[in-house]
């Protein structure tokens, strides 16, 4: 069991580890922490750890199973799923990654970078660029989110189609575990069949079996060539066969194939400064397709150019346009990552990242806008995302004129509804963003009962005191 407060003597060990500077007490100071990336989450917290070194998280740790006192490891807090956020009417403490940012190394020969746990994503990137190669995760929040949140969360984002998520992007980990041992696994190989893959275990746990400090990431070529199209269509069962021939048209060099809405458009057209629909016409559903590849330009372009032909002969594009400068592929990219925000100023948004086999894209859709539509008459859905992945953020806006909250009280009811069809068609009910405390009971209700006891079999056995974010991913 956990305790349920914190007493002074305690706050001032914890504060002894970091320096009183880095341990926060001051509900202003304390704040910043308390509140998840959309607000659905509000935690409360006595103390705020920011360690500087492995050493301090490893002191810190011990501490805690000593004495049994709950630690929510933060990152960027960027999550969507309340997993980074101490809980209401606990005693958390929130360990903030944010001064362990350091890149440690930087090997373009063998294609590596390795980096604190608390480093940015767009410092990584940046790294990476430094030694003209890619690191190829890119995410919305890259500015803030950190690698360790990204590790935690197994993260996706936008070029997931051909260079995989966080899972596939790592090589190796520096953990520090809840006893506060640390396991060095920080290895560099791409072939290594010794046991048991550890590594995987703690990737995907939204800290819930021990803190990542350390990781070694994958960099790859730079691509010579990049191109992005916006196409209209007029359905989703269109955008598949679309996708099909960008598939084989293009292989790895396909990087991007990103669905939309008309709503969503217009949506962003409306509340996004600077967004502006590129094409004349109207259509029904959009296509964002990102080419790249590692020789010249030429290639991506022409690639590109044949997928469109190819798409508008066989009746499947209406219309599209090509960007003709960085500026212009950074335009239609900043409009797909507006999706979400942009529904924000249209009043409530019931959420979904789920995931179906590509196939089934259009037929999960049908079929989960008629349940939805049958439930709640009027309601906006604005369902896209990462079309090739199978990841579609299925969200719905409120019907115009409804009371926001009493749209907002029927989030669970929904979900239920849309996750039903979700597994209808073997999909999972998050794709990206994780379980936190947003999706923790309807963990057990999707998972066989062995799925769950392995998960807490696990669990107990990496952190036998349960303070590793508790409440969190799996109840134990
Ligand atoms: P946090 O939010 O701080 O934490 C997330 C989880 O990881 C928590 O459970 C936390 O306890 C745990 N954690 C954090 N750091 C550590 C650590 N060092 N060791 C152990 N546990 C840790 N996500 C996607 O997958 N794809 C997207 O395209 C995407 N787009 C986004 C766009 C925007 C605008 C925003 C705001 C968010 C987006 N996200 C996306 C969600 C979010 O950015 C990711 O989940 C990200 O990986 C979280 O990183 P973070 O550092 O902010 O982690």
């Amino acid at each position: 069991m956990v305790a349920a407060t914190l007493s002074p003597a305690l706050i001032s060990r914890f504060a002894e580890i970091t320096g009183p500077a880095y341990a926060l007490v001051d509900d202003k100071d304390i704040a910043p922490y308390l509140v998840e990336s959309r607000g659905l989450y509000h935690g409360i917290s006595p103390l705020v750890l920011r360690p500087g070194s492995v050493e301090e998280v490893s002191a810190i740790l011990a501490l805690a199973t000593e004495t049994g006192t709950a630690i929510v490891p933060q990152g960027g807090n960027t999550g969507h799923v309340g997993g980074s956020v101490p809980r209401e009417g606990m005693a958390d403490v929130v360990l903030s990654l944010s001064r362990l940012n350091r890149i440690r190394d930087v090997d373009p020969v063998g294609n590596v970078i390795v980096a604190d746990g608390g480093a940015v994503l767009a410092e990584i990137q940046k790294a990476a660029e430094g030694v003209d190669r890619l690191f190829p995760l890119s995410l919305g929040s890259e500015g803030s989110c950190q690698i360790g949140g990204n590790l935690s969360t197994n993260a996706g984002g936008t070029a997931v189609l051909a260079y995989g998520n966080m899972r596939q992007l790592c090589l190796g980990l520096e953990v520090v575990l809840p006893t506060g041992e640390v396991w060095n696994g920080l290895r560099r190989l791409k072939k290594d069949n010794t046991g048991y893959d550890l590594r995987d275990l703690f990737i995907g746990a939204e800290g819930s079996l021990g803190v990542i400090t350390g990781a070694v990431l994958k960099l790859f070529p730079r691509p010579l060539g990049h191109e992005v199209a916006f196409a209209g269509l007029k359905s989703v069962e269109d955008a598949l066969a679309l996708f099909e021939r960008a598939s084989s048209r293009c292989g790895t060099a396909l990087t991007g194939f990103e669905l939309m809405p008309r709503l969503g458009v217009d949506f962003t057209t409306r509340h996004i400064p600077g967004v502006r629909d590129p094409l004349a016409t109207r259509h029904d559903w959009y296509v964002l397709i990102d080419i790249s590849t590692s020789d010249a330009a030429e290639t991506a372009s022409r690639m590109m150019e044949a997928l469109l032909a190819e798409g508008v002969e066989a009746g499947l594009v209406e219309n599209a346009v090509i960007a003709s400068s960085e500026e212009q592929r950074k335009a239609l990219w900043h409009m797909r990552e507006s999706m979400s925000p942009a529904q924000k100023p249209e009043g409530g948004s019931i959420k979904h990242d789920v995931s179906v086999p590509v196939s089934a894209i259009p037929a999960f859709m049908a079929e989960a806008d008629a349940a939805v539509m049958a439930a709640m008459p009027g309601a906006r859905i604005c369902s896209f995302g990462h079309m090739g992945d199978g990841n579609i953020h299925y969200n719905i806006s409120q019907p115009v004129g409804a009371d926001k909250q009493a749209f907002l009280d029927r989030w669970r009811e929904i979900n239920h509804l849309v996750h039903g069809v979700v597994l209808k068609y073997n999909g999972s009910i998050s794709a990206e963003h994780g379980i936190g405390q947003l999706k923790r009971d309807e963990l057990a209700a999707v998972r066989a009962p062995i799925e769950m006891d392995l998960m807490r079999r696990i669990k107990g056995a990496f952190d036998p005191a349960g303070i590793m974010n508790p409440g969190k991913v799996v109840a134990v």
